[in-house]
């Protein structure tokens, strides 16, 4: 297996530590918002890792944690906690608002196939490793205090910025454009282990009690308290968005491996960003779509999956609802492909031949998804698969096979029923037909359509096939 390394930007052959354990952290999401489809393509891409190196006969451990305190709406200290922020404006305890986004989370993974960590962990369930991870970082010297708040002291630490140097250049000498700053804070690049209850946080709801008295973690002590307390010091692969190279991934590197004196991660990988019919995703496009969304324009959650398959993960995806739809009708073709290669299914005895090119078609599919997870590749490799002239019974042990990667459910598609009232308007229209009244023919075909259903004739019999888009203006 060949992965790019965010650290080294290279792409270098993946070899865990302890094989075939897999140590796998996902950075999850901060539960004040809806799940939209920039966090869905996210951790789809994710999904497609954990499953590709379960594939490859790797035992991988995935814990998640859930941010539910002190994520700032800057990521560096400034603004104020999301989750506080989301009780506010909607009239909610910030534990209703955890609890109601945490659930819409898992619901939009589950409706997308997205298998579920083995650990599923809480930020606030976990304050007391922070606060122990903050006092063996105090007694290393790498921290200060100030009237407001607890920092990490970056100077203190050499390697601070390894992740992204440019950037770290940047945050060096970049002017201080933050609206509000502790006037006590060293250097830009210094960030909150702990805030105090003053000023701007003097009402906030979430506190607990600390050695720098009542307050609550920043954001970033999370992810190394609970990496390092069910994974070890140091894992295999803490994947992420892009966004949390510069700030957040920096960071979790500085506290960790000033605290371990060990590496923190061996390989990070990071998802590219989603457009939206070629813009950036913003409040006043109102395009943070979410999976009901989607569904609203007859587009399925797997079919969505489908079109993120379409796309590298360290390729920017222009999200477009012709896209969607294009991929709606791909998927929808698949799964009836599938479906008509499971009925043909005779189990028979294969010529070395064809054997030969079963063979082909899986080695060229591990290829594809062993170098840096080349899915769009190996989602071709299937579609040739599907069409080549193999045995029924082989193509689809492929395909199942396959799609233990993809996700796609494909072996458990199943025909739609047609209801009644629809194949009677299909035979009023045949009727019509043969009477030559094309003018009603014509007429129940468009009903039939608004209805969501297709016609096709063939010859003197005609089939009906449920729409995969609805087309209607
Ligand atoms: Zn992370
Ligand atoms: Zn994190």
């Amino acid at each position: 297996m060949y992965l790019y390394n965010t650290l080294t930007r290279k792409i270098e052959q993946f070899n865990p530590l302890n094989p075939p354990l897999v140590t796998y952290y996902t950075c999850g999401p901060t539960v004040y918002d809806y799940t939209h489809i920039g966090h869905m393509r996210t951790y789809i891409n994710n999904d497609l890792l954990k499953r590709t190196l379960n594939y490859l006969g790797y035992r991988v451990k995935h814990v998640m944690n859930i941010t539910n305190v002190g994520h700032l709406t800057g990521d560096d200290d400034r603004g104020e906690d999301k989750l506080e922020k989301g009780a506010k404006t909607q009239g909610k305890t910030v534990w209703e608002v955890a609890k109601f986004f945490t659930n819409y989370f898992f619901k939009t993974m589950d409706q997308l196939n997205v298998t579920k960590p083995d650990v599923i962990c809480r930020a606030t369930d976990h304050i007391q490793p922070m606060i122990q991870l903050i006092n063996q970082l105090k007694r290393k010297g790498f921290i200060y205090e100030t009237k407001e708040a607890i920092y990490f002291d970056t100077s203190k630490f050499k390697n601070y910025g390894k992740l992204n140097p440019q950037k770290k250049q940047e945050k060096m000498t970049g002017a201080r454009e933050e609206v509000y700053i502790d006037p006590q804070k060293k250097h830009p690049a210094d960030f909150a282990l702990w805030f105090k209850l003053v000023r701007r946080f003097k009402n906030h709801t979430m506190r607990w009690h600390s050695p720098w008295g009542d307050g609550f973690p920043g954001w970033h002590i999370e992810c190394s308290a609970m990496s390092m307390k069910y994974l070890g010091e140091t894992i295999d692969i803490h994947a992420g968005g892009v966004d949390h190279v510069a700030v957040h991934h920096q960071n979790e590197i500085a506290q960790s491996e000033a605290t371990t004196d060990k590496p923190f991660v061996r390989y990070w990988f990071h998802n590219e960003f989603l457009l939206v019919e070629g813009k950036k995703m913003s409040k006043s496009l109102n395009n943070f779509y979410t999976l009901e969304d989607i569904e609203k324009r007859k587009i399925e959650p797997l079919a969505l999956r489908y079109l993120f398959l379409q796309s590298h993960y360290r390729k920017l995806l222009n999200f477009t609802w012709e896209a969607a739809k294009a991929a709606q009708d791909a998927y929808r073709k698949l799964t009836e492909i599938v479906l008509s290669t499971k009925k043909q299914i005779q189990r028979q005895t294969l010529s070395l031949e064809k054997l030969d090119k079963v063979d082909q078609y899986r080695q060229r599919f591990i290829r594809a998804i062993t170098d840096d997870l080349q899915i769009p590749q190996a989602l071709a490799i299937m579609w040739e698969t599907v069409k080549s002239n193999i045995p029924s019974s082989d193509k689809y042990d492929l395909i199942a096979d396959f799609d233990q990667i993809f996700g796609l459910k494909l072996s458990e598609a199943k025909e739609q029923t047609i209801p009644k009232s629809v194949i009677k308007l299909a035979e009023e229209r045949q009727s019509a037909r043969q009477k030559k009244d094309f003018k009603k023919a014509d007429q129940l075909r468009k009903k039939l359509r608004d209805l969501g259903y297709q016609i096709e004739d063939r010859e003197n019999r005609f089939k009906i096939r449920p729409l995969a888009i609805d087309r209607r203006p």
